[in-house]
């Protein structure tokens, strides 16, 4: 047998990360600082990646950071050991230790590491009239279909819905969630209750300042981004991802957002369909919660809604924000992955998945190991960045024989972020998740300032909300973390009176 000729191998890494969104950035980072003698190869199918910048440690658990999207040179530049190959992996042959790139490359790696993120679930596949919000192309794809609509129908209720229904002014609302409260993933329904008024209130300026992740990517970048690479998967967009894009409307209005709670999207009728059918749709309601005012809608729209409830709108178009699928599929083929109950690929402990040599990380993952009493998996920015970080600290480890500890960001979710201008701390099981009904929940409310929320179980703190400049972050992330017996301190706990805080530090 003829020997091959050394050209046409494919090149070898020690390490391959795939994917350049904040978790595969993240871990290449820190295989490059572990490993300074090894090259790192990033491949990504998007053209900029993205940088975690200015990383503080607020707390023990809460963290700071801002996000940058950047062109791979300059993460070469910081890193001269990390290569980054800008193409789609579209083949994974894990037996041969060996990925195969759109453009037909094959690397062969010894680790491998896959952060390829996750893409929306759309209420439904290939209708023009729905859109999804993942990357900045599809940001300014939104903000192009918004600018010239006067009505749009947005179907979720998680972080993303939460954010647009807040932000865009000059076009109706119709949002439509399948729970009774609004914001479900994040709140119940008092902190909704706290929330709702905002939704009809003039925006203050200056927005506040919140201590939280930041994410940077001028407008001008957005278009940038999507005019030069139309039908790339890019990295997710973040926090302050809707900062510095206008999500303006066709009409003069501020907010006007209707809420249809407790049902989903039963069929969609593009124009002509819904004018055969000979069904009626209902206008813009002009008072929320008023079923009796419900008018006929004269209007003809390009598509209708028709919900569970039998109601029936129309409006430009609608924006599906109902979460998101892994990117597992290009990895799929002749390997045989576990995967998680929602479609991400099964890690343990270690964020190694289920075949050999092979680590995951960030969205496309699915954590399967018994998680701290206090901590879950959701995929967001800085679960993202912790887990980069650890699947590199767990890759090292491995190769060099050494024993590996579970990281501590890993002992209690910890989120900081900002819903409605309000800065919301989440912290352990806010929201009582899994708890059973053996829990009590204390609560705090000064309407249109804050809103203090504890689960409490056996006189123990297990989670809390915090929304608004409550300074209570620290205190009672103490307190979940020490699981202390605080039954003796009663109503206290949450009395504005008392300075908390001394009686624990
Ligand atoms: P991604 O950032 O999605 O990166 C995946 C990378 O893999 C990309 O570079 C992509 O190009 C590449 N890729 C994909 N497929 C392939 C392939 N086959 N071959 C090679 N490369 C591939 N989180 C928060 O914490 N707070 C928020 O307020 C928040 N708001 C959000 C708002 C929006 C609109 C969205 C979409 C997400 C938001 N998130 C938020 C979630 C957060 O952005 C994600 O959890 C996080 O970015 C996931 O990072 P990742 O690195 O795992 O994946």
């Amino acid at each position: 047998m003829a020997a091959q000729s050394p050209q046409l191998a494919a090149p070898r890494s020690r390490f391959v990360v795939v994917g350049g969104g904040i978790a595969g950035v993240t871990c290449a980072e820190r295989l490059a600082t572990e490993f300074p003698s090894d090259d790192i190869l990033l491949v990504t199918s998007s053209p900029l990646i993205k940088a975690v910048t200015n990383f503080k440690q607020v707390s023990r658990t809460l963290e700071e950071f801002d996000v940058e999207e950047q062109a791979s040179n300059i993460l070469e530049k910081r890193y001269p050991n990390i290569k980054v190959i800008q193409s789609g992996v579209k083949q994974l042959k894990s037996e041969e230790h060996k990925i195969i790139t759109e453009a037909g490359q094959e690397y062969i790696y010894e680790k491998l590491c896959l952060c390829a993120g996750a893409r929306p679930k759309l209420i439904t596949e290939g209708n023009p009239f729905v859109l999804g919000i993942r990357d900045t192309d599809s940001a300014a794809e939104f903000q192009k279909h918004l600018a010239r609509a006067k009505r749009i129908t947005i179907v979720g209720n998680g972080g993303i819905a939460l954010e647009l229904v807040y932000e865009i002014e000059g076009c109706e609302v119709i949002w439509a969630i399948k729970d009774k409260a609004i914001g479900n993933t994040f709140f119940d329904a008092g902190a909704a209750e706290f929330l709702i008024p905002k939704l009809s209130a003039v925006k203050p300026e200056p927005r506040i300042a919140c201590k939280r992740t930041k994410y940077t990517a001028a407008g001008s970048k957005i278009e940038q981004s999507a005019a030069a690479n139309p039908g790339e998967i890019g990295s997710a967009l973040g926090p302050d991802w809707h900062e510095g894009l206008c999500f303006k409307g066709a009409k003069e209005l501020s907010h006007k957002v209707h809420i249809e709670s407790l049902c989903e999207v039963k069929k969609i009728y593009l124009q002509e369909e819904f004018q055969q059918s000979e069904k009626v749709s209902l206008a813009f309601p002009r008072v929320q919660l008023d079923e009796r005012n419900a008018e006929m809608d004269e209007e003809r729209w390009p598509v209708y809604v028709e919900l569970t409830s039998g109601k029936i709108y129309g409006c430009d178009f609608i924006v599906s924000a109902t979460g998101v699928i892994p990117n597992v599929q290009p990895f799929l083929d002749g390997n045989n992955f576990v995967l998680g109950k929602d479609g991400g690929l099964s890690v343990d402990k270690y964020m190694h998945t289920s075949l050999p040599d092979i680590y995951a990380a960030g969205d496309i993952c699915t954590t399967s190991w018994e998680p701290s009493p206090v901590w879950q998996q959701m995929r967001l920015w800085t679960q993202a960045r912790q887990m980069g970080w650890y699947a590199a600290k767990c890759m090292a480890a491995d190769t060099l024989g050494e024993p590996t500890d579970m990281d501590f960001c890993f002992e209690l979710f910890a989120h900081v972020t900002k819903f409605f201008n309000y800065k919301v701390v989440l912290l352990g099981k806010y929201n009582a998740q899994g708890l059973g009904s053996d829990h009590e929940l204390m609560l705090r409310c000064t309407k249109g300032q804050e809103f203090v929320k504890v689960v409490m179980q056996n006189g123990r703190m297990l989670g809390a909300v915090l929304i608004g400049e409550t300074d209570l972050e620290e205190t009672f992330e103490n307190l979940i973390l020490n699981q202390m017996d605080l039954s003796r301190y009663g109503e206290d706990l949450l009395d504005p009176r008392i300075d908390i805080e001394d009686y624990f530090d």
